[in-house]
């Protein structure tokens, strides 16, 4: 589904990606792992072409099925944006319009998403709310995002990325703001709702054993390169790269 060539990303001279490879199929549950500043989020906003300030892509390619989204031009990539990858950004606060029901924004997102007609528009509505781990969906559908917790935000963001039925779900950090327990709750939700859905999952954290947690593969990024990459039991067993090696080491 998603084919990463030789990718290299600049903020200004300094190179922070340096040669980035990564092959996602179509269907599996992928992570990322890797310390602060190892590249994780730079990755992601190369991928959706919203890297920030002076962040450019120099080099490689990005194929997403015929498409190379390095080279695409805008209108590819707003298409692309708007519906083949959903995103669940780092921060909830910035993503959900304040000024609008969360109900009617996850209904634009089933609209987007090719879903029609009012009654099962609401109803689809309402139960992915259910399937995100809101309670009282039908009740708290009609709220504005400021009557949510930081965690309820959380899910609502998983919900209207997953309206507009993606071929590629991209979470990053999903819960870094959120204490663990409620990490935990959320990604296990999205994990659940991904499997429902058949979804393709590629999800950023800075926990190992979050990583290895129901996923197909352990992806270890390190100073702006993937160092090691396997089944999470393999990773986990017999660790090649130092690094690999420290963070089973530091493990609670
Ligand atoms: P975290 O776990 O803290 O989210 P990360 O793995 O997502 O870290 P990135 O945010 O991708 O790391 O940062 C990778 C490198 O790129 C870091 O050295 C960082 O300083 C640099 N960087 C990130 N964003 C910018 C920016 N807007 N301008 C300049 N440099 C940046
Ligand atoms: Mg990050």
């Amino acid at each position: 589904l998603l084919s990463v060539r030789d990718l290299r990303v600049a903020f200004g001279e300094r190179e922070v990606l340096h040669g980035v490879d990564l092959d996602v199929r179509r269907g599996e549950r992928v992570a990322i792992v890797g310390q602060s500043g190892s590249g994780k989020s730079t990755l992601i906003a190369a991928l959706l072409r919203l890297l920030p300030g002076a962040g450019r892509i120099t080099g490689g390619e990005i194929r997403l099925g015929d498409d190379d989204l390095a080279h695409a031009d805008e209108a590819l990539m707003r298409r692309v944006r708007g519906g083949r990858i959903g995103l669940v950004p780092q921060d909830p606060s910035t993503n959900l319009n304040p000024s609008m029901r969360v109900g009617a924004q996850i209904a634009d997102a089933l609209r987007a998403g090719g879903l029609r007609g009012r009654s099962a528009v609401r109803q689809r509505v309402v139960e992915l709310m259910t399937e995100a781990g809101i309670p009282e969906a039908a009740r708290r559908a009609d709220q504005y995002p400021h009557e949510f917790s930081g965690g309820m935000r959380q899910r609502i963001l998983i919900a209207v990325a997953l309206a507009r039925q993606p071929e590629l779900l991209i979470a990053d950090e999903p819960t870094s703001a959120l204490d663990v327990t409620v990490q935990r709750q959320i990604l296990d939700h999205l994990q659940t709702l991904v499997d429902q859905h058949g979804t393709t999952l590629l999800f950023v954290t800075h926990d190992l054993g979050v990583a290895a947690d129901r996923t197909d593969r352990v992806v270890v990024m390190l100073d702006g390169e993937i160092v090691e990459q396997g089944a999470p039991a393999a990773i986990l067993r017999d660790p090649q790269h130092e690094y690999t090696k420290r963070l089973i080491a530091a493990a609670p």
